[in-house]
């Protein structure tokens, strides 16, 4: 049972291609598994296709259709099956082709797994781990962060999250999550800009 979504902001964002690939990933890990999110979705796609149909049609280039043409012949690279070693649960469809990378320990009992980084947007997403029980130190953000509950639960405040659920903190939120006592909890995190204080100096260095 999913209780906390994305924001429909966040989803129209992620819609028209505007949220940047890093965000999209922790975005479409929940979308993976939430029907009421894919509404959401599936009606930003019908309001922005219906918009784009109200557009005057853009001049192509007179190369573009021959351009097409000859690349269709062109050899399609063999995707190499990427290494998702000591990977334990099933991951969500759009992370299962992502190059998952090397555990590193943050903190006793809290571990990374960078996953895919954008200098350019100042973006990056990683698996983070967190044995049952531990705390996350008291941090800010200097961007949003979308935070999706793969594995356990933790609690921000009074407030539980469990598998399937989605937590979007903005700039202007701080929070200190606890893990829940009975298992470790996995996420899915994607973040513009790092955590402040010292858990963002620890992730500068390792995701
Ligand atoms: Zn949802």
């Amino acid at each position: 049972m999913i209780h906390h979504h994305p924001s429909d902001e966040s989803i129209l964002d992620y819609a028209n291609g505007s949220l940047g690939r890093t965000l999209a990933l922790a975005l479409g890990a929940h979308l993976d598994g939430c029907a009421q999110c894919c509404r959401t979705l599936f009606l930003a796609e019908a309001v922005g296709g219906a918009l784009l149909e109200t557009e005057a049609p853009a001049e192509l280039d007179v190369g573009a259709f021959s351009s097409v043409l000859s690349r269709l012949g062109a050899p399609i690279a063999e995707a190499a099956a990427p290494p998702q070693a000591g990977i334990a649960m099933a991951l969500p469809a759009n992370l299962q082709h992502q190059r998952i990378g090397a555990r590193r320990w943050l903190a006793p009992g809290i571990w990374i797994r960078p996953v895919l980084k954008d200098p350019a947007e100042g973006t990056r997403v990683y698996l983070l781990g967190a044995a049952p029980g531990k705390a996350l130190p008291r941090h800010g953000h200097s961007g949003v962060e979308m935070t999706q509950v793969l594995t356990g639960e933790f609690y921000d405040g009074g407030t539980r999250y469990g598998p399937g659920d989605f937590l979007e903190a903005g700039s202007d939120d701080e929070h200190a999550l606890m893990v829940g006592a009975n298992e470790e909890c996995v996420c899915v995190i994607a973040s513009r800009g790092v955590p402040l204080g010292l858990p963002g100096l620890l992730m500068r260095l390792l995701a």
